[in-house]
């Protein structure tokens, strides 16, 4: 499981950084990953990375800003053309669906596999056995989700001596076991899985941000998380201006960490006007001086959960 990164900008695209989007990418957990935005160009940005469209399982929208939406109507087209075939969900805010069907509409657009539009405002949107997915309101100027991706504490591992020492061969059973499956054994007598597994491995958490001034929600979302992606659109120098057009310094993002409990951020959604490497390390420094395990988010590059 990590965040891999395909558009780190705010705003605009620069030659350097792409508008908003990024991949959960769940090979292990599930065979499939997830997109959170999808900003123009975000299609060419996923043909010069490793992501196959057609392992895109779900798409979060965060808002209806064009830098964190323009793009997806063509990569929904895309992925038909390129053997998407599996059905896909996309959740964002109200409006999305509108967007969608006039788009779609007027442009005689079609796509060859189950699509899916499901808006929603807030709430555990959705879940399965290994993971579920709850979305709050933040502070921005429009209507915009946080996620909170949680996934299910998974049973620890089988103890192969106590097995051996019990007498009982591999084979099917043990897999059942490994599930948290109790079984019956050949001569009646029950296994209960609790007494041959190790501690629960605890699930992770992953909390993905859309834009946000700094509010009570962006916390409530990254309660504990091993990693949150919080958008770093200015320094405090600018701090009033941040707040103005809905935004968060990287200060403001590391005490959101901070206050939560995170183990680890990841910054992203960066103004344009830090160019270079150097006025980008300036903005890493100011979020590290309130919280350690501080990265830049960049793009083809991916973080890991702590
Ligand atoms: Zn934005
Ligand atoms: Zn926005």
């Amino acid at each position: 499981m990590d965040v891999y990164f395909l558009g780190t900008g705010a705003g605009m695209p620069t030659t350097k950084r792409n508008v908003t989007s990024m991949a959960l990418r769940l090979y292990e957990e599930r065979g499939t990953f997830w997109m959170f935005d999808c900003g123009e160009g975000t299609q060419h940005q996923v043909l010069r990375s490793p992501l196959k469209l057609s392992k895109c399982e779900f798409i979060f929208i965060t808002h209806l800003h064009g830098d964190h939406l323009f793009g997806l109507p063509g990569l929904l087209s895309s992925r038909g053309h390129q053997g998407g075939t599996r059905p896909l969900t996309v959740f964002g805010p109200p409006g999305l669906g509108d967007y969608m069907k006039i788009v779609f509409q007027v442009s005689h657009s079609e796509v060859p596999y189950p699509l899916l539009i499901k808006e929603v405002d807030g709430g555990v949107i959705w879940s399965d056995d290994a993971f579920s997915v709850t979305a709050l309101p933040l502070d921005h100027r429009v209507p915009c989700l946080g996620y909170r991706v949680q996934e299910k504490d998974r049973p620890g591992k089988l103890k192969f001596e106590l097995l051996k020492e019990k007498g009982i061969p591999p084979g099917p059973v043990y897999g059942q076991l490994k599930q948290g499956l109790d079984v019956q054994l050949p001569d009646g007598e029950f296994l209960f899985a609790a007494s041959v597994l190790g501690e629960p491995i605890p699930g992770r958490t992953v909390t993905i941000l859309g834009d946000t001034r700094p509010c009570e929600n962006a916390v409530r979302l990254a309660r504990n998380a091993n990693l949150l992606v919080h958008e770093a659109t200015f320094m405090e120098d600018r701090v009033q201006h941040a707040h103005e057009f809905g935004h968060s310094t990287a200060k403001q993002a590391a005490l959101a960490a901070e206050r939560a409990g995170a183990k680890k951020l990841a910054l992203t959604h960066f103004s344009s006007r830090y160019k270079d490497e150097e006025q980008l390390n300036e903005l890493l420094t100011e979020a590290k001086e309130v919280f350690p395990e501080s990265y830049l988010a960049e793009e083809f590059e991916a973080i890991e959960p702590a």
